[in-house]
């Protein structure tokens, strides 16, 4: 089977389609998936470009192993230039953001599309259906302005088909509030890479796809195999149980510590929050097409002024931490909040966060409780109404609704004051490494050049794994197993480093289409997707070439981000970490992976120059080398003049 990849252009400037293909030799270099999205964004699109601007390409990626039968493998990623203001001088980074997905990353692969890249900008609201090779432009003003993520997503079911991939953006995109997503096939989100609103500037409301050809694989016996293998792993996990029956609320017993905002005592936030109050709420588990586990769900609040009232994704994390956060004891009225922010693709996480921080420096008498729209107070009709405002953009909301660094600005505060989780280039991390404790992922939202929580998951997201687990999962990275973890005097995970192999891991994931969840739980291993790949392409890749290759892609990623001025200064190491947590269970302060010290900054820094240092980057600048640049072949696939490799 070759390994080219094919390529739809969609351009709403014409309403017009092109088609390419990308060659076999960058697809062997680059994967498939997010690999290839972020070349084919690269060489596509100038370094500093507006968000806003029609020239934002967007670029819909489906994994190389999304649409098979190996399990979790249906992820699509979306590339484009993040509408999040991200520096104080207003630059912005080149982000890619992945979603799982029930039917559609299966239907662009059925339609033999491995890619879609959406070029300039319609005069009027559109959406676009594509089914095989026909394109179609069709008018959206009746679904613009009226219709949500999941009301659009109904509307086009039952208009184009049950069977379609949808691709859906809400009012929060239309509008352009910069950090909103679109909404995959009704549970799934492409978020914090501000995906809705450049959907919204490009006056697209919605992707339809459908495809009916099937997915090609080389070897479906030994696809088999290898997928088999994996299910084993699931059916063996002694918490599946609990995980089938909670979908992501499974992982309560993990997530109360990692995203612990320490206003609660944990009895309290348990009682509220916790696993039982979850079920009243519960309607079913959803997962994506090839998943069994399932993380999604279908929810229907229970009694209380929202009795009735049905939704879909995960509502787990978002309302237990936003709830302690805000001050709200009935979680229905924070479901219904997370309810609203999906139909409207409003990022809910960063919603809660800076609202949080408004709404205290109010109490605090900070700022002014009257503001343009509302008097601003802790009560949730005043939440009900920020938020409506924010997604609308109308007087207050029209500030919160830029994030993070303009808000910052409009208030005369620091963001870095912020005292829940940090924040790093605009963007507010999931877990807080205080209570979350330093591994490879919350070390990851320093280095990664778009803060996320997503993909870099490995066993050791959890902290504390004894070292002959993590031993196991490093030894098929291909690197020296003493070199990244310690078992004497007292065991010791080199963060620093082992961040690298973690992020280089997503990466492959990311190209490949394959969920993050599987290897947290040890459920499956990067071997397990080698072989899955080979199967899938006819190709005979071996694992050190995998692991090469995401370090490619890093670079890659990297390297798209210095074209726009982001340095080592922009890797921040956030202030509020070095800041111990007063909370109700006692002082929290960060510490080290299996918690034996506190670490000091010059304890984070040392881990930083580490990670530079195992990277191979220059440790002043935090950039690759050009030498780098050229043994990684980025400069063939790039082009030797924007990557300055011509000498
Ligand atoms: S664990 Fe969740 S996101 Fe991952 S493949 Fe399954 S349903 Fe999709």
């Amino acid at each position: 089977l070759p390994l080219t990849n094919r390529v739809l252009h969609i351009d709403l400037n014409h309403l017009a389609t092109d088609t390419s293909e990308i060659p076999s030799e960058a697809v062997r270099l680059l994967l498939g998936g997010g690999g290839v999205g972020l070349y084919l964004w690269g060489t596509s699109v100038r370094p500093e470009v507006d968000p806003f601007a029609p020239e934002n390409d967007l670029v819909i990626s489906a994994g190389a192993l999304t649409g098979t039968i190996m399990p979790g493998c249906a992820k699509v990623t979306a590339v484009c230039k993040n509408t999040v203001v991200a520096t104080d001088d207003g630059r912005h980074y080149v982000a890619c953001s992945v979603a799982g997905s029930r039917d559609f990353g299966q239907m662009m692969k059925g339609a033999r599309w491995d890619h879609i890249v959406i070029h300039g900008q319609s005069e009027r609201p559109l959406y676009v259906l594509v089914e095989d090779d026909e394109v179609q432009f069709i008018p959206a003003e009746h679904l613009w302005g009226t219709t949500g993520t999941e009301s659009g997503s109904a509307v086009l079911r039952e208009q184009h088909g049950a069977d379609v991939g949808t691709m859906v953006i809400g009012a929060a995109g239309e509008n352009r509030v910069r950090f909103s997503m679109a909404v995959v096939d009704l549970s799934h989100s492409l978020g914090r890479a501000g995906v809705g609103a450049v959907m919204g500037a490009k006056n697209l409301k919605a992707l339809v796809v459908r495809g009916t050809q099937g997915v090609p694989v080389a070897d479906p016996a030994g696809l088999v195999t290898v997928a088999q293998k994996t299910v084993t792993n699931v059916k063996a996990w002694d918490h599946l149980p609990v995980w089938s029956r909670l979908g992501m609320g499974g992982g309560w017993s993990t997530f109360r510590y990692t995203q612990y905002p320490g206003k609660w005592p944990m009895d309290r936030w348990d009682r509220l929050y916790g696993e039982e109050k979850r079920l009243e709420s519960l309607e079913k588990v959803l997962a994506c097409s090839s998943c069994h586990l399932g993380c999604r769900v279908k929810w229907r609040i229970p009694d209380g002024t929202h009795a009735g009232e049905v939704g879909y994704g995960s509502p787990y994390g978002k309302s237990a931490t936003g709830g302690q956060l805000l001050g709200i004891e009935d979680i229905n009225q924070m479901i219904h909040l997370v309810a609203v922010a999906n139909a409207a693709g409003l990022d809910f996480y960063t919603w809660t966060r800076l609202t949080d921080w408004f709404t205290t420096l109010v109490d605090r008498g900070l700022v002014d409780a009257d503001q343009p729209g509302i008097r601003v107070e802790r009560t949730y009709p005043c939440y009900e109404q920020l938020m409506d405002m924010t997604i609308h953009r109308e007087g207050i909301g029209s500030v919160l609704a830029e994030g993070w660094i303009p808000v910052a600005e409009y208030i005369g505060r620091d963001p870095q004051e912020y005292w829940y989780a940090g924040i790093n280039k605009g963007t507010d991390f999931i877990y807080d490494a205080r209570s979350a404790r330093i591994h490879p992922l919350t070390f990851s939202f320093i280095t990664n050049p778009r803060p996320h929580h997503g993909g870099t998951h490995s066993l050791s997201t959890a902290a504390g794994k004894p070292p002959e687990q993590i031993r196991e999962q490093i030894e098929e990275w291909g690197v020296s197993t003493e070199m990244l973890i310690e078992e004497s005097p007292e065991p010791k995970l080199q963060v620093g480093r082992m961040t690298k192999y973690t992020e280089d891991a997503m990466m492959v994931r990311n190209a490949l289409g394959a969920c993050s969840m599987y290897p947290a739980f040890g459920l499956e291993r990067m071997h397990h997707l080698l072989a899955a790949f080979n199967a899938v392409s006819g190709e005979d890749l071996s694992l050190d070439q995998l692991m090469a290759t995401g370090d490619r892609l890093f670079n890659l990623l990297k390297w798209l981000n210095v074209r726009e001025g982001f340095r080592r200064e922009d890797d921040r190491i956030p202030e509020l970490w070095l800041r111990p947590m007063e909370s109700p269970e006692g002082v929290i302060a960060t510490r080290d992976y299996y918690g034996q010290h506190e670490l000091s900054r010059a304890d984070l820094e040392a881990m930083l120059e580490q990670y530079y240092v195992e990277r191979g980057w220059n440790p002043e600048s935090g950039c690759p080398t050009r030498a780098q640049l050229r043994a990684l072949k980025l400069d063939r696939l790039l082009g030797a003049k924007q990557t300055g490799t011509e000498k």
